[in-house]
């Protein structure tokens, strides 16, 4: 696939529209993100992605509402991977060459399995596919969709400048500067004083 790719071939997009998928797999949806676990095989449990709703292939098409509320919705998704799984660390890594659509790979770093480590998780990943090593239980994967639904808070996966400051209590002077930076003021008359 070419950056250029048509909605229409996406494999993550026509994921998003599939209803087998959705049922199985999906956590979480708002009108900016989409959360899942990885389809079965899965390499690990509660290897989780944070897919972006529109067809875009990363931060560099982001809008600006989609660049203040990446932060929160990254955050929020690593958080449960951390609660569903109890890992040491979350890993967080977004190629988009399977599919030119933005799909982040949250991964759960447990410090007891060195086969979570760093660059050892790509090799895990190959050997999944090459047969030479078990996918995930799915019963176990079944498990973990459930419980990351009745976890999830769906406003905290999606966070625009217009909310921010009741969940952050930024100053009004610390979100004027938010929305100067990113354009997001709304743009009226000048004030007369
Ligand atoms: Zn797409």
């Amino acid at each position: 696939m070419t950056p250029t790719t048509p909605r229409s071939r996406c494999g993550i997009c026509r994921l998003h529209d599939d209803a087998a998928n959705v049922a199985a797999y999906e956590i979480a949806r708002t009108d900016l993100w989409l959360l899942r676990h990885h389809p079965d095989p899965a390499p690990l449990a509660g290897w989780l992605l944070l897919d972006a709703r529109r067809h875009l292939s990363g931060p560099l098409a982001f809008s600006d509402r989609e660049a203040l509320s990446w932060g929160q919705a990254v955050r929020h998704a690593s958080q449960l991977v951390q609660q569903l799984t109890g890992c040491d660390r979350v890993y967080a890594i977004a190629f988009g060459e399977g599919a030119p659509h933005l799909h982040l790979h949250l991964i759960p770093r447990q410090g007891s399995d060195p086969h979570t480590a760093a660059w050892s998780v790509a090799d895990l990943y190959r050997a999944l596919a090459e047969g030479k090593r078990q996918a995930a239980d799915p019963q176990l994967v079944r498990d973990l969709v459930a419980r990351g639904r009745e976890r999830v808070e769906r406003h905290q996966l999606e966070t625009s400048a217009e909310t921010m400051k009741g969940t952050v209590e930024l100053s009004d002077k610390e979100m004027a500067e938010i929305l100067d930076l990113t354009g997001e003021r709304k743009k009226g008359p000048p004030s007369v004083a």
